[in-house]
């Protein structure tokens, strides 16, 4: 049998990393030799909350403890990417029949732009099914408590972001 790692990168903003991304990660840890956080650059710094540097920041701080996790910050086609640093699985996370769309367009968009690559879709834990970045960041914007959907480094970030 052919001895190949199986590396495998989870692409998105992860404007902040939240307790629904790392319980992906964390399932996909377990199945494959390597997972990359594929944290996508930004191209205009107004874009992000946080600045690629403190995206990757916060993402590394939230994964200290899995040790076969790679944070990184990458730019264009994810596909290419992919291919220059033998990554053979691309991971998203399907939280609710509204992310099906967009993500079963794209995944057969990278597919025909490279066919040696699978994406697969992973579901969080239920508790995390109704969180994203966004929603995260109004709650907290507001003054809500967000503490049961973000890791300590990541609420820090916020109160810091935010002057609390
Ligand atoms: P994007 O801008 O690509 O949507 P995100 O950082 O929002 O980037 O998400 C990256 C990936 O993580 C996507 O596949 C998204 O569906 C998934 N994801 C986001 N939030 C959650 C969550 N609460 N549970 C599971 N998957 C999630």
């Amino acid at each position: 049998m052919e001895n190949k790692l199986n590396i495998a990168i989870y692409p998105g903003s992860f404007d902040p990393i939240t307790n629904g991304h790392l319980d992906i990660i964390s399932r996909s840890s377990k199945l494959f030799d390597k997972v990359i956080i594929g944290i996508s650059k930004s191209s205009n710094s107004k874009d992000y909350l946080f600045s690629d540097e403190e995206r990757l920041q916060l993402a590394s701080n939230s994964t200290k403890h899995i040790d076969n996790v790679e944070p990184i910050v990458f730019d264009g086609l994810l596909v290419d990417f992919a291919l220059k640093n033998n990554i053979n699985v691309i991971i998203r996370g399907l939280r609710a029949f509204s992310d099906f769309e967009s993500e079963f367009q794209m995944s057969l968009m990278n597919r025909k732009l490279n066919s040696e690559i699978t994406t697969i879709f992973m579901m969080p834990h239920e508790k995390y099914t109704h969180i994203s970045s966004s929603i995260v960041k109004e709650v907290f914007s507001l003054e809500g408590d967000i503490s049961d959907y973000v890791s300590d480094p990541v609420l820090k970030a916020l109160n810091l972001k935010y002057e609390k």
